[in-house]
C-alpha cells in the first residue's frame, strides 16, 4: 500500500508508520510433483516485509535484483510532514514526566540563548541541580540533517554554557539529540547521544542509558 515520504503506512491505519522487518525474507517456491505440492525451500524469491504494530496487516516487497540482493526501500528517514509537530509536542510531555528522575528544577521549551550577536532557539532545556540538558528535537534524521542538528546543538550548548558561566552557573551542558524511534537506527558519526521517542507509547526509549552515557 501506501509508501509516502519514503514512509510505509498502514491500509488501515493511515498514521501507523509500518514497522521493517530486519533483513530479507522470502517467499519460497512450490513445486507439483506425484505426492502433490511441495514446499522448495532452495527456491524463492527474497522480500522486504513491513507490518503494522496495531493490526498486524503486513505488505512486501520483492528486494533489489543485485547480486547479493539488496532490501527493496531505504529505511524511512523522517516521519511525515504532519506528524512533526505531534512528535515534539508528545516528546515534550514526556520530558515533562520523566524530569522528577533528573532532580529537574525546570523544563521549559523553545528557549532563546543569546549570546554576543548571536541568538540560538534551543527546542527544550531541563535544568538540574547537577547539570543543564538540552534538547533537540529531530523528526528528519537523515545523514546531513543530523550532522547539522548535531553541530548546531553543539554550538548552542556552547554559548549556553558561556552565557552562564558569565553568571557564576557552572553546571555542565549536556545536549541530547532525540529522533523518533519509528524510522530505525540514527546515524553513528554524531558526537552528540541520540535519544529516541516512541510517539506511539509516548515513551523515551532507553533514557536511563542514554542519559547515563553522556555523563562526563
Ligand atoms: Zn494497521
Amino acid at each position: 500500500m501506501p509508501i509516502k515520504n519514503g514512509v510505509v503506512e498502514c491500509i488501515n491505519h493511515p498514521d501507523q508508520i509500518m514497522l521493517k522487518n530486519a533483513g530479507l525474507n522470502a517467499i519460497t517456491a512450490m513445486e507439483a510433483g506425484p505426492q502433490g505440492l511441495v514446499f522448495q525451500p532452495m527456491k524463492g524469491i527474497p522480500i522486504t516485509v513491513y507490518s503494522c504494530p496495531e493490526c498486524g496487516y503486513m505488505e512486501s516487497y520483492l528486494a533489489k535484483m543485485t547480486p547479493h540482493w539488496e532490501e527493496a526501500l531505504p529505511a524511512a528517514k523522517a516521519l511525515p510532514l504532519s506528524l512533526g509537530k505531534e512528535f515534539e509536542d508528545s516528546a515534550m510531555d514526556a520530558l515533562w514526566r520523566i524530569s522528577g528522575k533528573f532532580g529537574a528544577t525546570s523544563v521549559n521549551r523553545n528557549v532563546p540563548v543569546r549570546f554576543g550577536s548571536r541568538i540560538r532557539e534551543l527546542d527544550a532545556l531541563l535544568s538540574a541541580a547537577d547539570a543543564v540538558y538540552v534538547f533537540e528535537f529531530q523528526v528528519d534524521y537523515s545523514h546531513g540533517v543530523v550532522g547539522m542538528a548535531s553541530l548546531q546543538l553543539s554550538d548552542a550548548a556552547d554559548m549556553l554554557a558561556r552565557v552562564n558561566r558569565g553568571i557564576g552557573d557552572n553546571r555542565p551542558i549536556k545536549p541530547i539529540l532525540v529522533v523518533p524511534v519509528e524510522v530505525g537506527e540514527p546515524s553513528r558519526w554524531t558526537n552528540i547521544p541520540v535519544l529516541k521517542f516512541d510517539r506511539r507509547s509516548r515513551q523515551f526509549v532507553n533514557v536511563e542509558a542514554v542519559l547515563g552515557f553522556y555523563g562526563k
